[in-house]
């Protein structure tokens, strides 16, 4: 059945963090009136699918949307993130974004949200529950926010195959399990393999019980040094500074990556294996301590089966005890896809415009639309990024986002909106330095004196890489 045609300025296709996060600015910088469409039942995209004990990696201080806090701006006191600002659980997530639909988008009048529903063609909206069709007519833009293609494990299977009677679940279903396991085998090591070692470890598992499938090892980033508040100050701008000093002294690829280790920046789960992936999965020290207790990583590339005895990947084949249970936290996450220009025609594609900026870029392109005429003028404001996967995409991300803040630091209209956004409140406590704080002085001083050789150096290094 079609029904008669709705007509907006912006059709907004996904009502996920990102999606969330354009509106939000979008409603606080123009009048445009917005429909926003969503194959789930309410906005928060795939934290709807998220396992129950998922947590954001960073703090919730600069996650969400612009206009509404996140989290109590409190410090954890107990648990694996004590001492550090507070993580929202998933449940809180989509709490959250429910209020922001509820109590803000909505009661402005200017916004429809089409839940259960996805956006077809050149365009319409199809309801999944009664299959009704309704056209769109688009006055200014479409905002693709299904452009990160976020992959979880709920509702993406395994790429091997799983015999019959093997006891293999998505990580969601650990949190359900009704009798204790003879063993665990961990089938992947991105975030929510970790997230899902750490939770076996917090419930008494022992170590020894515990086996991890590490097709690849991965750098992870210290969350000590991703904290907003200005008690961290000297970590979080320590980092900043000594990230660009490595990136200027550094000889060549390999040896940035030692030096970054050994500022502190990068941590690796076991110091005797390079890693070679980089997907800014952010954990505490004391979270990398429970992890080195586990010393049945399995290295020998990808699951490809699973059988009732064997567990066959690329590289051989281990023995599946009888009663183990295979949780399956394979699904690539954030894949690498594609940059494309943000403006195109009549569409607008968040991406990242600064490493691992979700909600950040999406806020900060939304207001880029609202105050800046010209999409030639746009799209050089907001180079976006591939986001990274082999721990080299490293420098790729780097050097983009410099020349994005760059540019941005031109722009006076740009200044003050990042001066005042939540969404980039990592960057505040710079801000308000006073001048007898003599040691955050000389840590800007340098932070700044490092920016234009860094700049300089980061594309002699990417032009190294094959
Ligand atoms: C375990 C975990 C922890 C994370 N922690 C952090 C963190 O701490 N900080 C951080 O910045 N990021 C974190 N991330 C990354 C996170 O993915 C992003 O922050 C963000 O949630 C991605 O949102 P999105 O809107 O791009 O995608 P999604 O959440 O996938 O939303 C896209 C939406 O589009 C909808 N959709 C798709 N196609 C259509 C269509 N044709 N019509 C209508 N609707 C459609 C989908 O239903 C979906 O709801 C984490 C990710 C995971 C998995």
């Amino acid at each position: 059945m079609t029904m008669s045609p709705i007509e907006t300025d912006y059709l907004v296709i996904g009502a996920g963090a990102i999606g969330m996060a354009f509106v939000d600015t979008l409603l606080t910088d123009t009048d445009a009136r917005i429909v926003m469409a969503d194959r789930h039942h309410r906005p928060g995209g795939h934290w709807n699918e998220a396992y129950p004990f998922v947590r954001l990696h960073q703090p919730a201080a600069y996650y969400g949307v612009n206009s509404r806090e996140l989290g109590q701006g409190t410090k954890d006191t107990v648990g694996l993130n004590a001492g550090m600002y507070g993580l929202s659980s998933g449940a809180e997530l989509l709490a959250y974004f429910d209020q922001v639909m509820q109590q803000r988008f909505l009661p402005s009048g200017r916004v429809r949200f089409m839940p259960m529903s996805q956006v077809v063609g050149a365009y319409e909206v199809e309801s999944l529950v009664t299959g009704a069709r309704q056209p769109v007519k688009v006055r200014k833009k479409v905002v693709d926010g299904t452009h990160s293609r976020m992959r979880v494990p709920a509702t993406t299977p395994p790429r091997y195959a799983v015999a019959p009677g093997v006891s293999c679940v998505p990580v969601n279903d650990l949190a359900r399990i009704a009798r204790p396991q003879a063993g665990y085998v961990v089938v992947g090591a991105g975030k929510t393999g970790m997230d899902a070692c750490l939770w076996l470890l917090e419930q008494g598992v022992d170590p020894d019980h515990i086996r991890w499938i590490m097709p690849r090892d991965s750098w992870v980033l210290d969350r000590a040094n991703v904290q907003s508040g200005d008690d961290f100050f000297m970590n979080t701008w320590g980092a900043m500074t000594r990230q660009l000093e490595s990136v200027v002294a550094a000889d060549d690829v390999q040896d940035l990556m030692l030096r970054l280790e050994a500022a502190g920046e990068w941590m690796r789960i076991d110091p005797r294996v390079m890693p070679t992936v980089y997907h800014g999965a952010i954990l505490s020290q004391a979270e990398l301590a429970q992890l080195r207790r586990i010393h049945g990583i399995v290295r020998l590339g990808h699951v490809k089966a699973i059988d009732a005895d064997q567990i066959h990947l690329e590289q051989g084949s281990i023995a599946l005890d009888p009663g183990t249970l295979v949780v399956d936290c394979s699904a690539a996450g954030i894949p690498s896809v594609e940059a494309v220009p943000v403006w195109s025609g009549d569409r607008i594609t968040p991406q990242w415009l600064r490493s691992f900026g979700t909600v950040f870029s999406a806020a900060l392109i939304a207001h880029v639309e609202a105050t800046v005429d010209d999409d030639a003028e746009k799209n050089a404001l907001c180079t976006p990024i591939v986001p990274p996967t082999l721990a080299t995409d490293w420098l790729r991300m780097l050097d983009v986002s410099m020349k994005n803040g760059q540019r941005w630091s031109r722009h006076p209209g740009l200044q003050q909106w990042l001066a005042e956004s939540r969404l980039n409140s990592l960057f505040h406590p710079a801000a308000r330095i006073r001048p007898d704080e003599t040691e955050k002085v000389a840590l800007m001083q340098r932070y700044r004196q490092a920016i234009k050789p860094a700049v300089a150096r980061l594309p002699e290094l990417i032009a190294t890489l094959a």
